[in-house]
């Protein structure tokens, strides 16, 4: 290959780090300027140059233009600066950059599948350079983080999910395919904005979508085989729930809104009980938002609760409450609810406000999945710490703009009582003269090392039991430290090994299910998580 060619190769270059010898051999010599740069001068420019700019945005499209230029170097800056840097690639600066993807839109970052590939789906998988794909990650863009319908712009969702994987969990970028299906969108505003990159009409439903995304799973199991992982992302919760149910047989299948927010949040719980003491059956949750995130949340906390009492599921959930749209899900709605709220109607007299809700229920654990931004009030606040000493306050909707709640609301109206994370990150709050320091209830705790645990064990089936493995590990990876400032996850800084614990336990749990296929078993599966995760140092070109 030239070195003209190797230059503009993202998987290969270098830029100013090439050493003498490599410009002798690979002809690059004249190229690039004199100077031979370390990587780590490298990083240090670009971190400077990063924090110049004012705007999240420009930050997204400088690390992006990164990324297509030179990975490994992308890689590099995104690991050592995880805390800085994760609101970029991720929420919430992600939503933004979807909401205006056509606009900034360059080059295509992944695969998109539209209505127009029916048929040839196999042969579009074909197109993509790389072959050994371990982790794929889909959407189709309906319900993107709480920004609604945002069509084929969702892109860069999967694209910043499995950066992630790469960089918090060490999947190697060349083994990631990021995908998002198109079949329309009923966001009228794309629908009339001439830079719009999708297909120009409304979503395709019943059996044109089952049917694509049908011929989707099983293009992707015959071209990768079956130890491949689908992550389904930012799906409707019409779809998100019926997808998992049909494929999670038959392939390796994870949601994340869905499974990934779950277990987060259950890690979170336990960590949060050393704080407060008692077991999960002592307390009593309200969610607001009975979607995707919220019933997932309950069922799983539902499962562990019933693990630890021996108590059927049944009688667990009952100490788990949900309000939706149109107030308390109680039994007098059953027949009219969505099947995956039916399980929470429980006995009690019709409430519709949140807030009479949280007087009638009193709950010690307040859960935001609606979406909405705004919605645990000073009202809702102030009734949560009237009856706890110290209130549970977990508002997940991302992006910051639709958190139920900032971290500063939470800690002033407690009088700096509340225990508070955000699905979205919120800096540290002073109040009263101590420092307050919010948790980031996010996934993006789970999916890096549970895909890795999955992939390093060949597992082909994901199951409740691995998704509690992957919450165990999490949660013991909360220090004293941690527990002393107030903290109920550990830092992101640690993510890297957080994420080897997550696998090793993920993985143990797949060779006792026998569900794993890499044999024979790792002896040491920490040792082994870590050793297969991506670096991004440079390689020397002989
Ligand atoms: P979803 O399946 O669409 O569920 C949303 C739920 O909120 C529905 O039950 C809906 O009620 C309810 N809702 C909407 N507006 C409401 C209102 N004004 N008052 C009360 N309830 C209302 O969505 P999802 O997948 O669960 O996601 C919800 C949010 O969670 C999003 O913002 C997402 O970004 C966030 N999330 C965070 C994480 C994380 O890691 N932190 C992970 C996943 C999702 P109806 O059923 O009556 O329509
Ligand atoms: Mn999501």
């Amino acid at each position: 290959a030239s070195g003209y060619s190797l230059l503009r190769d993202p998987h290969h270059n270098k830029g100013l780090a090439f050493t003498e010898k490599e410009r002798d051999a690979h002809y690059i010599r004249g190229l690039l300027p004199p100077v031979v740069m370390s990587q780590e001068l490298q990083e240090k420019k670009l971190l400077h140059n990063l924090r110049q700019y004012q705007v999240p945005l420009q930050k997204y499209t400088a690390l992006m233009d990164l990324a297509e230029r030179n990975e490994r170097l992308f890689y590099k800056l995104l690991i050592d600066n995880v805390e800085e840097l994760l609101p970029i690639v991720y929420t919430p600066t992600v939503g933004e950059a979807c909401q205006k993807y056509g606009s900034i839109f360059q080059r295509p970052q992944g695969l998109y599948i539209s209505l127009k590939e029916k048929g040839k789906i196999l042969e579009v998988l074909k197109n993509w350079p790389e072959r050994s794909i371990q982790v794929i990650v889909v959407t189709d863009g309906e319900r993107i983080l709480g920004l609604g319908d945002l069509g084929c712009q969702g892109m860069g969702i999967p694209v910043g999910k499995l950066a992630l994987y790469t960089a918090l969990g060490g999947v190697r970028p060349s083994s990631c395919l990021p995908i998002t299906i198109d079949v329309g969108t009923n966001n009228q505003q794309l629908l009339d904005n001439e830079f719009y990159i999708g297909l120009r009409q409304r979503r395709a439903t019943g059996k044109e979508y089952a049917d694509l995304l049908h011929e989707f799973m099983c293009a992707v199991k015959q071209n990768y085989g079956e130890k491949v992982l689908v992550q389904f992302e930012d799906f409707a919760n019409h779809n998100a729930f019926d997808l998992l149910a049909k494929y999670g047989t038959t392939h390796l299948v994870f949601n994340d809104d869905i499974q990934g927010t779950a277990v987060v949040v259950l890690a979170g719980l336990v960590s949060a009980l050393k704080l407060l003491g008692g077991t999960l059956g002592d307390h009593k949750f309200l969610f607001l938002g009975a979607g995707e995130a919220g019933t997932g949340i309950a069922e799983l906390i539902a499962l562990e609760m019933s693990n630890q009492t021996k108590a059927p599921v049944e009688e667990t959930r009952k100490n788990i409450w949900l309000v939706d749209s149109k107030g308390l899900i109680v039994s007098s709605r059953k027949d009219s609810l969505q099947h995956f709220k039916k399980p929470w109607a429980h006995e009690h007299a019709p409430v519709t406000t949140l807030l009479d809700a949280v007087k009638a229920i009193k709950p010690t654990v307040l859960i935001g999945t609606s979406g909405v931004g705004g919605t645990f009030t000073k009202e809702v606040v102030e009734a949560m710490a009237e009856f706890n000493e110290k209130p549970l306050i977990l508002a997940l909707s991302n992006p910051t703009s639709q958190s139920e709640c900032t971290a500063e609301q939470a800690y002033t109206w407690t009088q700096g009582r509340a225990i508070f994370a955000s699905g979205s990150p919120f800096d540290p709050v002073e109040y009263n003269g101590k420092v307050h320091i919010p948790g980031q209830s996010n996934n993006a705790y789970i999916f890096p090392g549970l895909g890795l645990g999955l992939v390093i064990s060949g597992a082909i089936r994901v199951q409740d039991a691995m998704l509690l493995a992957a919450s165990e590990a999490l949660a013991g990876q909360v220090t004293k430290e941690n527990f002393d400032k107030g903290m109920i996850y550990p830092p992101f800084t640690n993510i890297r090994k957080i994420s080897a614990h997550i696998a090793a336990n993920v993985a143990a749990k797949a060779y006792e299910l026998g569900l794993a296929t890499r044999l024979p078993r790792p002896e040491n599966l920490v040792k082994y998580a870590e050793s297969c995760m991506y670096t991004p140092n440079y390689r020397t070109y002989r």
